[in-house]
């Protein structure tokens, strides 16, 4: 089986748009959203392109602002403060990485925790572990969710999630233990990856190195989430951290790239933003 994240995330775009309506109508705007990009990563700006098109298709209201990579910390500090008072603006999201001149973690706990709708900020990091409501992050939340559509009773099943990021890894890693998966979290110096990996009734990888994940390191009927993006060397085109050919024979369920995690990514975004919108509305 394919978990096929984009059919998912247009599901609940749909729906999150009728939403949208509904809101207009109770408080007479609809949820706004602001991006900064910093430079021009083609990466970065192709992820921006994303997040716009699909706040658009939903009826966010979305401004990207657009920075020279030469920008400063205080010149971009300042930016946010100004978003931060902004009442009309709900959602605040600095898209990364930043230039090295630029201190990441100053940048992010500079956005109000109530706009932080990627949930990078310190105090949602917090909620999320110490188990209190919070805004989760879009990629492992969109995770959950395609694990979920797929049918994936996660209790009582050994999870392995293969990278540690603060982003990606960790936060997953909380949700399934959240979900009551038992976890593993192995990293670049976990010994015997491929016979950890093996345990896995549920894999994800969050690696950022394509066809790391092979059919050996796969459990015959585990359900892999492959949440890595890569250029692939052979092809030109985007792909996975998972041998997708091979791995699909073995596993029970596989998430494709593209078309998989990062679709759940930005729509779980959207999901956010219209959550702090009625927050803030109701606060
Ligand atoms: P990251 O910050 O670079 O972290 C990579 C992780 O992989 C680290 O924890 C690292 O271990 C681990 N790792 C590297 N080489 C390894 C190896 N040989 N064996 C085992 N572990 C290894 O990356 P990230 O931000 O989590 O992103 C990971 C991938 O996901 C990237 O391709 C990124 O583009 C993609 N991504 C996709 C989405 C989406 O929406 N689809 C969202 C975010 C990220 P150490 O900690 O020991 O260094």
């Amino acid at each position: 089986m394919i978990i096929k994240g984009k059919d998912l995330s247009t599901s609940i775009k749909e729906a999150l748009k009728v939403r949208v309506g509904v809101l207009n109508e109770q408080y007479g705007r609809t949820p706004n959203l602001t991006v900064i990009l910093v430079g021009d990563d083609p990466g970065s700006v192709s992820y921006v392109t994303g997040k716009a098109k699909a706040a658009t298709e939903i009826g966010i209201r979305n401004t990207t602002i657009r920075r020279e990579a030469t920008i400063s910390e205080q010149e971009l500090l300042d930016i946010i403060e100004q978003l931060n008072n902004d009442d009309d603006v709900d959602g605040v999201l600095v898209q990364l990485p930043l230039p090295k001149h630029i201190n990441e973690n100053k940048i992010i706990a500079a956005i109000l925790p109530e706009k932080d709708v990627d949930a990078f900020h310190p105090m949602n990091v917090a909620k999320l572990w110490l188990k209190q409501p919070c805004v989760l992050p879009c990629t492992p939340k969109g995770i959950i969710k395609l694990l979920h559509f797929a049918g994936v009773d996660i209790a009582g099943k050994e999870a392995v999630v293969i990278g540690r990021s603060n982003i990606v890894g960790q936060p997953v890693a909380k949700l399934l233990l959240d979900a009551n998966a038992t976890v593993t979290v192995a990293h670049s110096k976990t010994k015997n990856l491929a016979e950890v990996a093996r345990r896995a009734d549920i894999l994800v990888v969050a690696i950022g190195r394509e066809r790391f994940v092979t059919a050996d390191m796969v459990k015959p009927g585990a359900v892999v989430i492959d949440v890595g993006v890569n250029r692939d060397t052979r092809t030109g085109k985007l792909c996975g951290d998972v041998d997708f050919e091979e791995v699909q024979h073995v596993a029970a369920a596989i998430t494709p790239v593209p078309g998989g995690v990062g679709p759940m990514t930005i729509t779980c975004l959207m999901e956010n933003t219209v959550e702090a919108f009625v927050n803030r509305m109701n606060k």
